[in-house]
């Protein structure tokens, strides 16, 4: 079957390759404009593009998915044209090193690439966009392949009192009395799958980098509580990442915004990246959930994937194992090298895991998972630096960007420059961390233990525990005495460890005042002894969102006469985005009898309202699991539920189907 895939692609591969060869697009403006923001919407533009043809051929084609097309013109003449359903393609006797440009009206419903959210149940009213594995081609005639690079300038008319967020640099904006039109340019080509609109309620604070590029982040107005703790570091790691790449950010700004019910963390679209509003965060939820990593993240996609793109899936991790690399490294720089040796070392684990799995392949396999092209992506890049040293990697890294950019990639052209930069010879690497489908654990393990005392420290007390010949109690003591960082000494406190630590040493980790040590303790430790009970009960004190479900909810069940007063101390508490916290607690009150609430029914009201589509999938899902586990899914709940099954964000729905089926 996977043979059969690979032959599948590469004749598609083909069919794709040739129309590159033929006529190179060089850029697309276009104006869009909404009829109805409704679930089922409209969106409809005048449209031009320009192109040269590179060698002589009877037709051309877009990429189109279900629309309709007006007044098709080449060259202000109309023309021969066919709407196939999936492209427009254009006839016409094309001659070699010939500009053209077509114009024509087009009208799209799109189902996919382009979400309209909230429209029609009057909540947060957004229109968003994501190209990358849906295809912008569905909202805009565009080349579903990522080996033509296009300038786009899009325009866009939305009612007053909204934003528009869209690629490159606004350059004006026009006001009539009903609606403005936002015009944005691009000064350089980008694949079509990088392609983005945002348009929704959104206040903006603008900073500017060392090199004066204009950082905008975009937040709902009700959240500028929340900017901060959200933003926090965004200049200091886009200064970073120019400084450490060697190559200065390539595009004209950079804007964040986050927007509701989004598909992934976050999409690096050219200059306007898209993220979760589930990573808006207070200051406490920043502590355990905060967006520092995908913010990274996705600005070093600016280059890596922006700037140079792969030529095919073959090379994706080029891709995600850059960006995934380049993050920590910013995180590296503000949280300090323990904090990156244990990310390496959880990248470590998880790859071992799907190792242990049967899951292992190469990294240059189209198909490998995520943890592969991203993990597997960091690790072969934090080996090859250390292989080839900091100066030469750096070198490489910048040549391999200059000499591609605003092109297309693949490995070996990496590759290449690194053993130009290094003088090392890497057949021998390539072949062992990139062609091989195994997985060298040991090599970096051993590479963690040099680097990491800490990490080697955790090995060698884990050795101890598992092999002394002492009393357990005399190792865990010891274990405790010896740990330094919170990492280590909360691992003793981990699933598989509390049962074998004894209360005297969890008590000396309630009271060592480590918020990661005490919230281990929290969400392992689920049968409290008496003994500890006020030194556990303190953890509803914790700045932790994550500390106190589990508290809350571990006091709850473990001393039922204290109930009351566990609900009423955390009765203000909301939680993460999700209402973590919140939607617990209004579960435990509809199952605690004893507690005498003449609100009963509103908080009942509450839980079933978290259910409905105004809010973000996140709450609902909690909802809906609390509910079904009291069993008080009403009819409204269930209604819900079902609509619930058509969500676009395929993880919800298949969460819906799933529940509805278990009942
Ligand atoms: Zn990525």
């Amino acid at each position: 079957m996977n043979r059969i895939f690979l032959i599948l692609c590469f004749c598609v591969n083909l069919l794709i390759a040739q129309q590159t060869k033929f006529v190179d697009f060089k850029k697309i403006e276009t104006v869009l404009a909404f009829n109805q923001m409704k679930v089922d919407s409209t969106v409809f533009n005048s449209y031009e593009i320009k192109f040269d043809i590179l060698k002589q051929t009877d037709s051309i084609y877009l990429d189109a998915i279900g629309m309709k097309f007006l007044n098709v013109a080449l060259n202000e003449v109309s023309v021969k044209y066919k709407n196939d359903g999936k492209k427009l393609v254009i006839y016409n006797d094309f001659k070699a090193s010939a500009s053209h440009t077509l114009n024509f009206l087009f009208f799209a419903s799109p189902k996919k690439a382009m979400y309209f959210i909230g429209w029609d149940n009057d909540s947060r009213n957004q229109i968003w966009t994501q190209g990358q594995g849906k295809n912008t081609s569905h909202w805009l005639p565009s080349i579903d392949d990522m080996n033509d690079k296009i300038e786009f300038d899009i325009s866009c008319v939305a009612p007053k009192g909204y934003q528009v967020i869209s690629n490159g640099k606004m350059v004006s904006k026009r006001e009539t009395s009903i609606h403005n039109l936002w015009e944005f340019d691009m000064e350089n080509p980008m694949s079509s799958y990088l392609v983005a609109l945002v348009v929704g309620n959104y206040d903006k604070k603008v900073t500017f980098s060392k090199r004066g590029i204009p950082l905008e982040m975009y937040y709902y107005p009700e959240d500028s509580l929340k900017f901060e703790p959200t933003y926090r570091y965004s200049k200091r790691m886009f200064d970073f990442l120019e400084e450490e790449i060697g190559v200065p950010y390539p595009w004209q700004n950079y804007k964040q915004v986050p927007v509701k019910d989004f598909l992934y963390a976050g999409m690096e679209n050219t200059s306007t990246t898209i993220f979760a509003d589930s990573f808006v965060t207070d200051s406490i939820a920043f502590v355990d959930k905060n967006y520092v990593n995908v913010n990274a993240h996705e600005l070093a996609h600016q280059w890596f994937g922006d700037l140079v793109t792969e030529t095919s899936g073959t090379h994706h991790w080029l891709q995600e194992g850059f960006a995934t690399y380049y993050a920590l490294l910013a995180e590296r720089d503000i949280f300090g090298d323990d904090y990156y040796y244990w990310r390496l070392y959880e990248y470590a684990q998880e790859l071992l895991e799907q190792d242990k799995a049967g899951g292992s392949t190469s990294l240059l396999n189209p198909k490998s998972s995520s943890t592969t092209f991203y993990k597997k992506g960091t690790w072969v890049l934090h080996i090859l630096r250390e292989k080839v040293g900091d100066g030469a990697f750096k070198k490489g890294v910048k040549n391999y960007l200059l000499k591609h950019q605003f092109k297309n990639v693949e490995t070996e052209n990496f590759i290449i420059e690194v053993e130009k930069a290094s003088g090392v010879d890497l057949s021998e690497f390539v072949k062992t961390w990139l062609e091989d489908e195994k997985y060298l654990y040991e090599d970096c393990i051993s590479s963690l233990k040099q680097n990491s005392k800490e990490i080697s420290r955790m090995f060698a007390l884990d050795q101890e525990l598992m092999f002394s010949s002492h009393s357990l109690e005399y190792s865990v003591d010891r274990y405790w005495g010896k740990a330094i960082g919170s990492k280590v000494k909360a691992h003793l406190f981990s699933r598989d460890e509390i049962n074998i630590v004894h209360d005297s040493i969890i008590r000396k980790g309630l009271n060592s005042n480590d918020l990661k040590v005490r919230q281990a303790i929290a969400q392992n430790l689920t049968k409290i002894p008496s003994e500890l009970k006020s030194e556990y009960e303190s953890l509803l004190n914790d700045k932790s969102y994550i500390t106190i479900e589990a508290a809350l909810f571990n006091l709850w069940k473990n001393f039922p006469q204290d109930r009351q007063k566990y609900l009423d101390k955390t009765k203000n508490i909301q939680g993460f985005s999700d209402k973590n916290v919140r939607t617990l607690w209004l579960a435990l009150n509809l199952v605690s009898p004893d507690f005498e609430d003449k609100n009963i029914r509103n908080i009942y009201k509450e839980l079933t309202d978290y259910t409905s589509p105004k809010y973000g999938f996140e709450i609902r899902q909690n909802a809906f699991q609390y509910l079904n586990q009291i069993q008080a899914c009403n009819d409204g709940c269930k209604e819900n539920l079902k609509q619930a099954t058509k969500h676009h964000n395929w993880r919800f729905s298949k969460f819906a189907k799933e529940l509805i089926k278990a009942n």
